[in-house]
């Protein structure tokens, strides 16, 4: 009889996951070809291009990690899915009044569909829908309260109080983000935002500006995995339903115009960063984080991306069979 690779999740007698990631780390290390560091905005330059890290958080709280696994770096986009999950908790379903819910095919920080689609953006994931989707959680409150609930989310997600945002970076995005800033004026014209722009920016940046490692944020996603639910203690944190629609977006929407490609080679729901971050989800098996400053074109982690389709292809992990 044989036993289907990882088949539940918590079988120990299965492939030794710690070996699987650790190779896959020392095979990204070795590469030649590492994508380019996004440089738009200036802080983010400076990351290493050679760093890479993995960690893969289980359905029995065990981490297995590979590389740099424990180095916090910028996770600018994949805070997303986190502000997403809070404005949904806030609002529930007439959030979607305010963002669609279908891919783009276009660029993260895209102007000209806003101007199609009466400044509605497309997604909660581009750049608009984002900053739309911060609009909500500030409404209410001043821009520092709902700085401090995000951090106390991502820091209770991952049960990890050192979690914290890196001030120079949002101040680099703030300094240099004229674009996000036609994004945001575009919205508010057509009343789509309801604070005063600056404010919705300034905890867009800040969100964005969150430091995490992979070892914090696989454990900060244990929820989209496990139904809602974090496993480690039993703890709800949205409704099994939510988190299969969280995940339903990422799959969709989670690599900008490169979320095809993503399924295609991955066939899991991610959502990638310009930090060269991903957070990826094997329902009811793990929450998978990966490293790698470099971009492909799309502006998604080269390497990344290589890494995440490996460890899929080893272990047979796929939402499509
Ligand atoms: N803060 C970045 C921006 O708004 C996030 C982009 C990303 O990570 O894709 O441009």
């Amino acid at each position: 009889m044989t036993t289907p690779p990882f088949a539940t999740g918590t079988d120990k007698t299965v492939p030794d996951l710690d070996l699987i990631v650790r190779e896959i780390a020392e095979e990204m290390r070795a590469r030649p070809d590492r994508g380019e560091v996004a440089s738009y905005i200036p802080e983010l330059a400076r990351a290493d291009p050679t760093a890479f890290g993995i960690a893969v958080a289980d359905a029995d709280g065990h981490v297995a990690v590979g590389g740099d696994a424990d180095v916090p770096f910028s996770i600018q986009s994949i805070s997303k899915v986190f502000t997403l999950t809070l404005a949904l908790g806030k609002v529930g379903d007439r959030l979607w009044k305010r963002v669609g819910r279908e891919p783009s095919g276009s660029a993260f920080n895209s102007i000209v569909q806003l101007e199609a689609e009466n400044g509605i953006p497309r997604n909660p994931f581009i750049n608009a829908g984002a900053i739309a989707v911060t609009d909500v959680i500030l409404s209410g409150h001043q821009p520092k309260e709902v700085l401090g609930e995000i951090l106390r989310f991502m820091r209770f997600l991952a049960d990890d109080p050192s979690i914290s945002m890196d001030d120079a970076v949002a101040a680099s995005e703030q300094r240099t983000g004229f674009r996000n800033r036609s994004l945001a004026n575009y919205m508010k014209a057509f009343d789509v935002l309801e604070n005063p722009v600056d404010y919705t920016l300034g905890v867009y940046f800040h969100h964005c500006a969150l430091a995490m490692s992979c070892r914090q944020l696989a454990l900060a996603g244990r929820f989209l995995a496990h139904g809602g639910r974090n496993p480690a203690t039993g703890l709800s944190v949205v409704s099994p339903e939510r988190a299969r629609r969280i995940n339903a977006i990422m799959m969709t929407c989670g690599h900008y115009d490169g979320s095809g490609e993503f399924a295609y080679r991955v066939g899991l729901p991610g959502k990638s960063g310009v930090g060269g971050g991903i957070l990826a989800i094997a329902p009811r098996k793990a929450s998978i984080a990966v490293w790698s400053p470099g971009l492909d074109a799309s502006g998604n982690s080269h390497l990344g991306r290589i890494a995440l389709e490996m460890l899929t292809q080893r272990l047979g992990w796929s939402v499509f069979g």
